[in-house]
């Protein structure tokens, strides 16, 4: 027995069933796309992959719009794919990853832009720019056991204009290698989601507005922004 209620485990509907799939941690990728790492003015390092988490319970998979998030004036998209895995390990091989593959999303990564700045500018943790309430909307996973899904396009509308349009295939490190570059950093679990990285288009998003997410043939997630959260009283 716990002393207290236990926290309720996040989880991700699964396209086509009544089941959800239990989410344990969720590593995100940066800098994975050359045309988004120009437009934040960073260098690509193909020999050292930049690897961020976002806390578990940030996902956001319901219907509601998204709750603004408190601190920040700049809150930006990054629409990207998102693999989910059934099994794990450490020190893995890229061979051994689509064994491990549950399925994919798509999914934001939502940034508060200003935080992240204001962090890399004193050589800062990315924490609190990345990782905060509601900061991982995603939309179904399309269950695709030891699939390796490595072309297709990847896209954003914002109030119907288009934001973001490129494809998985233009990923610097792809879905094998990022797996098994974190493997060496840490031990993987089935529950894990992993967010890919962005494409060129990041932009940012205000209270109302209404976005459309695409990826491939993967359920679509569409959603809005809702009101900031009331402070405490
Ligand atoms: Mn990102």
């Amino acid at each position: 027995m716990y002393v207290i209620d236990a926290p309720v485990v996040p989880s991700v509907a699964v396209d086509g069933s009544a089941d959800r799939f239990p989410v344990h941690r969720i590593y995100c990728i940066g800098r994975n796309y050359a045309d988004h790492a120009k437009e934040m003015g960073a260098t690509v390092d193909r020999g050292n992959p930049v690897f961020f988490l976002k806390v578990a319970d940030s996902i956001w998979n319901h219907a509601a719009p998204v709750p603004y998030p408190p601190a920040t004036s700049d809150l930006h998209h990054e629409v990207e794919l998102v693999v989910a895995l059934r099994g794990g390990g450490a020190n893995l091989r890229a061979s051994q990853v689509a064994a491990l593959i549950y399925g994919y999303a798509v999914g934001l990564d939502l940034t508060r832009r200003d935080l992240q700045a204001a962090a890399k500018a004193k050589g800062l943790p990315w924490d609190t720019g990345k990782s905060f309430d509601a900061a991982a909307p995603i939309g179904a996973l399309k269950a695709m056991p030891g699939a390796l899904l490595e072309q297709g396009e990847l896209r954003l509308e914002v109030n119907g204009e288009l934001r973001q349009a490129s494809d998985i295939g233009e990923m610097i490190f792809p879905v094998t290698e990022i797996v098994a570059r974190l493997s060496e950093l840490y031990t993987l679990t089935a529950g894990d989601l992993i967010f890919t990285g962005t494409p060129a288009g990041v932009g940012p998003l205000q209270p109302g507005d209404r976005f459309n997410a695409r990826c491939a043939d993967l359920p679509p997630l569409d959603g809005a922004m809702g009101p900031p959260r009331p402070t405490h009283a």
